[in-house]
């Protein structure tokens, strides 16, 4: 027995050294981050940023992969089977929490198969439409779309995305089953909505700014709980009378379960650092949103977050009854 311990001391200790050595030359070549969603979407538009500057601070590339398709499941499940040495990680967003009870038959368990680097931003999403859609301003939409809602369609991202989410809040809110149309990401979904192919869209401001700004689509309104500055005349959906739309999309980084806990403490803290980057803030700022504080990029803040959120979104997903199988 007591030499059974003594091995098992000593390849622990070795285990560690090599561990320790490991975390102490990471990292020594190029890092993927996944993005479970198309390219030039908002997920992808926050994970490019930040890739950005980690990779400053890291001394090494972070080349951004795009898998989009099912929610951002697929991407996700990538990351949970891929090697956990810190070279793979994973930029998700609220999906992460709701997929868990979305999807009955999902390959991972988003609770159990991931290590946590940090949380990096929340943001808030808007209702928007086609430039041409007829209805003026929100309240009007909703009586559109209930009088409409065999012939209205509305993109998403597959079942489990934010935009599903929030679509799937706005049909419950107005009682109006709406025809959806899933893309692989918003990025695609937007390209549909300024050619007029599909009417309606839930989407954060991360991918929707610059456009309603041009004018090239209808923003409606706002589903933070206050109004932004970047966009004082649009209503949030609670002054609209429709305060269950409110949705916060937040978004974390990820490695596979098992990466040593000195390569997720490196990562945090060059999330750390990104995120204190002025030009993250101004960039952020500008779409409607702000970096985590340092505080919250961290493994225990992300981990509570996603445990948290499981559980918030778990009861409204079984009482609408809506899975993806
Ligand atoms: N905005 C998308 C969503 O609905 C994802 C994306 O394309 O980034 O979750």
């Amino acid at each position: 027995m007591a030499l059974t311990k003594t091995v098992a001391g000593i390849a622990a200790g070795t285990l560690l050294t090599a561990s320790t050595a490991f975390a102490q030359t990471y990292p020594e070549r190029q890092i993927t981050m996944v993005v479970p969603f198309s390219a030039g979407g908002p997920t992808d538009t926050v994970g490019r940023l930040i890739a950005e500057k980690m990779s400053a601070d890291l001394g090494q590339q972070i080349i951004v992969e795009n898998v989009g398709g099912a929610g951002g499941t697929l991407g996700a499940g990538n990351v949970a089977a891929a090697e956990a040495d810190g070279y793979t990680i994973l930029l998700h967003h609220i999906g992460m929490a709701t997929s868990a009870t979305l999807y009955r038959n999902l390959a991972y368990n988003p609770l159990e198969a991931f290590d946590y680097v940090g949380l990096v931003t929340e943001v808030p999403m808007t209702i928007v439409a086609r430039k041409d859609l007829e209805p003026a301003d929100f309240a009007s939409l909703v009586t559109y779309v209930k009088e409409n809602a065999d012939t209205i369609t509305m993109a998403n991202a597959g079942i489990g995305a934010a935009s599903h989410l929030c679509g799937m809040l706005f049909m419950q809110a107005l009682e109006a089953p709406i025809v959806t149309v899933p893309y692989k990401g918003t990025g695609p979904a937007m390209t549909e909505l300024l050619g007029g192919q599909i009417d309606i869209m839930c989407d954060q401001t991360t991918n929707t700014t610059e456009q309603i700004k041009g004018g090239t689509i209808k923003a409606y309104a706002v589903t933070s709980p206050a109004r932004l500055d970047i966009f004082p005349d649009l209503p949030t959906v609670s002054e609209g009378g429709f305060p269950g739309l409110e949705v916060s999309v937040w978004h974390g980084l990820y490695a596979p379960k098992g990466t040593p806990a000195e390569v997720t403490a490196r990562l945090s803290q060059s999330l750390q650092t990104a995120l204190a980057d002025p030009e993250i803030a101004a960039k952020l700022g500008e779409l409607g949103t702000a970096p985590s504080p340092a505080a919250d990029a961290t493994p225990d803040a992300l981990k509570a977050k996603l445990e948290a959120e499981i559980a918030r979104w778990k009861p409204i997903i079984e009482t609408a009854g809506v899975y993806a199988d």
